[in-house]
């Protein structure tokens, strides 16, 4: 199997929302555990040794990926980055952004992520979803707003919006942008799709936008389905592995097996090997 090998870790099926087209199953009544640290530890420690081209980047994510800030547990977080800047990669967090509405959790987390982003000198990418789903325009302004609130967030924490190639998800981000313009922040329109905002004093962030995707599986999870995610299965020369709380590896969103007696490299091994007895 050709191309970059992309590790997420599925740190919890917890979710504070419960969207219609959520394909993890995710929701409040799902228990709010989470992977423990030392088998991130493991796993990381696993990946570094496998014999295929291995993203920089390793995605923390869900369920809701700051999930743990919503039981209190502070601490989860930043030890799950400092295992991953000491694995050598970058942390990408996915998350819906709806704490960004609570003051007291926007600035601690934003306050977090930024120390722990300066300590290991690496910019930090928070995921953000924005569709027609995920009713969080004005939370995810005020987590656009403070980040440009603070040059030090500003030069550690960067905000990636994601959504669909549909009407909803474009009526989505406008929808965002005019908020964002409502608030006195000014949003300047960049090439690529991207853009820009910045604050009163006139400094600013570019804003990466990735609206490529179209939607493959709308409807909620059911327990025989591998197939765990929006994207498309087939993304040239990017195989994605996630690795999930129950020690599930599942490879392109259609290949699953449990690590069970055997390390990770095995598992994938074998994952590859089915994906190409099906022509992957
Ligand atoms: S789509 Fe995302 S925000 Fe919505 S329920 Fe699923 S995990 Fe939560």
């Amino acid at each position: 199997m050709n191309g970059i090998f992309a590790f997420s870790f599925k740190i919890t099926n917890w979710c504070n929302l419960r969207c219609a087209h959520c394909c993890e199953n995710s929701g409040k009544t799902n228990p709010p555990n989470f992977m423990p640290l030392d088998k991130i530890e493991r796993y990381l420690g696993e990946i570094q040794n496998l014999p295929y081209n291995i993203s920089e980047y390793i995605v923390i994510g869900g369920g809701e990926g700051m999930a743990p800030y919503f039981f209190k547990n502070i601490k989860y977080i930043p030890s799950a980055l400092n295992l991953v800047f000491r694995a050598g990669k970058i942390p990408t967090i996915k998350t819906n952004g709806t704490w960004g509405a609570s003051a007291d959790k926007r600035n601690l987390i934003l306050g977090t992520l930024a120390n722990a982003a300066y300590s290991a000198d690496i910019l930090i990418t928070l995921d953000i979803s924005v569709d027609e789903f995920h009713d969080n325009t004005m939370a995810v302004a005020d987590l656009i707003s403070g980040i440009l609130s603070n040059d030090y967030i500003m030069a550690t924490i960067r905000p990636v919006l994601v959504g669909f190639n549909t009407n909803g998800s474009a009526n989505a981000l406008k929808k965002l942008k005019a908020e964002l313009n409502n608030r006195k922040i000014g949003v300047d329109e960049l090439p690529n799709g991207d853009f820009g905002v910045y604050n009163e004093r006139g400094t600013g962030i570019r804003v990466p936008v990735d609206y490529s995707g179209a939607i493959h599986n709308l409807g909620r999870a059911v327990e025989n389905r591998v197939y765990t995610s929006t994207d498309s299965p087939t993304t040239p020369y990017v195989n994605c592995v996630q690795i999930d709380n129950n020690d599930k590896v599942i490879l392109n969103y259609l290949y699953s097996e449990k690590i069970s007696g055997c390390g990770l490299k095995t598992v994938i091994k074998r994952l590859i090997e089915r994906a190409a007895e099906h022509g992957a």
